[in-house]
């Protein structure tokens, strides 16, 4: 490798919170790089500040005034001598102007590059990337700026579509127009919810996919051209175009289809040079077994875990080293595929009340452990699960030989995880990886909604549990 590639870093700032700052220490440590935390007044006393080298206060609790500080976060960067900043998901991990921020200030961003982010940080201007590659998006239109231009183009692309935020994200600003007497709502709701979330107003149309199942490809780049895929994440299991449970490898998908999915994700991330950990989301599509581009994530995901239980690569590992200018530690030809992974996302929210989220002290939390066994959390008992931010708890990872094994080892670790004091969606969990049709891989993204979610009110099932007693 020549040496001037490379950028040491000894030194890293972690631009984040809850479980991802918990991984990136981790990180650091296996890399033998100190790690720093930026943390919110809310925040001093959590597990991140407490595992890291440092913890310094970026800001007040709430993440516009903190977490989403971009001078804030580099001055404390700067201020700390730390090197790089690892930006985690969320925030401001695809944010073009945050990266040129710590390129201007000298900072190694630990993520692509910013040309990188802008041809794939909003999802209009990615889509015109893939189609100019011939990767198949779904039917849409360009921007529409009010509820007449949608009622123009509803003609063409057929009802039930979708209108999406280009700068969406988390299944955000996005609308279900299943009539032409639903435009008006939809555009003032999708479009109110894409301001106040992204800043950004931008709308477009795409057609609606009734059966469908979510399928992404991983990715990894590094400065010496190299670009390999780690297989595929089937996120179908969904509430609100938000994931709940991911696994690896997609039980609809067979070597010949994931051989043309994979083929396309590479090609993308090769067109945009495409440098670390990244994400390309496709929808397939079960009537027709059509796939299509959805958008690309160019960060680390909440569901790598998912990946690195069955390839055995430190993902976050990767990306620091990448981002020091090595090159990556393992070739296409050196990615093995073991086994079935899956990943369940227990959030501090009370299923019977909508889901409603659960801030507050957790009294008893011991976390399932053992073989084929992984918990990312940043929760220990006492900690008060602030209310300012995402209520996500913990994720658990369960590795077997296949599916089956992977399903009744995630069951029993749900089982044995004791979470009190909050309310928990574990039960909800437990549920659904009993339930016949996740067992034989039968769901689409709308089953946790349409069918899930009614059947076990009407059973009566309990879906959450752990709130505090009175
Ligand atoms: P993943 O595929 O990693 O699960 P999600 O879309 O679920 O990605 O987002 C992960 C986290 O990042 C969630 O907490 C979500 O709310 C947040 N998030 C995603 N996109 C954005 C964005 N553009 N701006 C702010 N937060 C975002
Ligand atoms: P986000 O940035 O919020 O993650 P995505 O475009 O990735 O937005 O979509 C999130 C989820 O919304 C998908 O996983 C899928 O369940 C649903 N979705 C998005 N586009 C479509 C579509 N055209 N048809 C059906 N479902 C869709
Ligand atoms: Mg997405």
């Amino acid at each position: 490798m020549p040496l001037e590639t490379r950028r040491p870093i000894t030194r890293l700032f972690i631009a984040n919170r809850g479980e991802i700052a918990v991984r990136i220490v981790k990180a650091c440590r296996k890399l033998g790089i100190e790690a720093v935390v930026g943390v919110s007044e809310a925040d001093r006393d959590t597990l991140a500040a407490r595992l890291a080298d440092r913890a310094i206060c970026i800001g007040p609790a709430p993440a516009a005034r903190s977490y989403l500080k971009m001078e804030a976060m580099v001055a404390a960067a700067l201020g700390t001598g730390c090197q790089a900043v690892h930006p985690g998901y969320g925030f401001l991990a695809e944010n073009a102007k945050f990266q040129s921020l710590c390129a201007d200030q000298g900072l190694i961003f630990v993520g692509p590059p910013a040309s990188a982010i802008s041809a794939m940080g909003d999802k209009l201007t990615a889509r015109q990337t893939a189609e100019k590659l011939n990767i198949p998006v779904v039917p849409g239109t360009g921007q529409v700026d009010g509820p007449d231009k949608v009622r123009r183009f509803a003609g063409e692309i057929h009802y039930p579509f979708l209108l999406k935020a280009s700068a969406g994200g988390g299944g955000r600003g996005m609308r279900i127009v299943r009539s032409p007497d639903e435009i008006d709502g939809a555009f003032a709701s999708a479009s109110a919810e894409t301001r106040a979330a992204f800043n950004d107003p931008m709308l477009y149309m795409e057609c609606y996919i009734e059966r469908a199942r979510h399928v992404e490809v991983q990715i990894l780049g590094d400065e010496h051209g190299h670009v390999v895929h780690l297989g595929e994440r089937d996120c179908s299991v969904q509430r609100r175009h938000q994931k709940l449970i991911e696994e690896s490898p997609s039980p609809v998908v067979d070597p010949l289809l994931r051989a043309r999915m994979v083929d396309s994700a590479l090609r993308l991330a090769r067109a945009v040079k495409y440098v670390n950990a990244g994400t390309v989301e496709f929808i397939l599509d079960l009537d027709s077994m059509r796939f299509y581009f959805l958008e690309m994530n160019t960060r680390i995901q909440v569901e790598h875990p998912v990946t690195e239980m069955i390839t055995g690569v430190d993902l976050v590992a990767e990306q620091i080293r990448v981002a020091g200018g090595e090159p990556l530690s393992v070739s296409q030809d050196e990615v093995r595929l073991d086994g079935h992974a899956i990943e369940c996302r227990i959030n501090a929210e009370c299923p019977e009340h909508g889901f409603m989220p659960s801030p507050g002290r957790i009294l008893k939390w011991e976390p399932p452990s053992g073989a084929g066994i992984r918990v990312d959390s940043h929760c220990y008992p006492g900690y008060v699960v602030p209310p300012f931010y995402d209520s996500m708890l913990a994720k658990v990872i369960a590795h077997g030989q296949d599916r089956g094994a992977s399903i009744s080892r995630m069951a029993k670790a749900l089982d044995s995880f004791k979470a009190e004091g909050v309310h928990s969606t574990l039960p909800f969990h437990r549920v659904i990886l009993a339930h016949p049709d996740f067992r034989n891989g039968r769901v689409t993204t709308q089953w946790i909604e349409e069918d899930f979610c009614r059947d076990a009110y009407r059973a009566g099932l309990p879906l959450s549990e752990g709130q505090r007693a009175i």
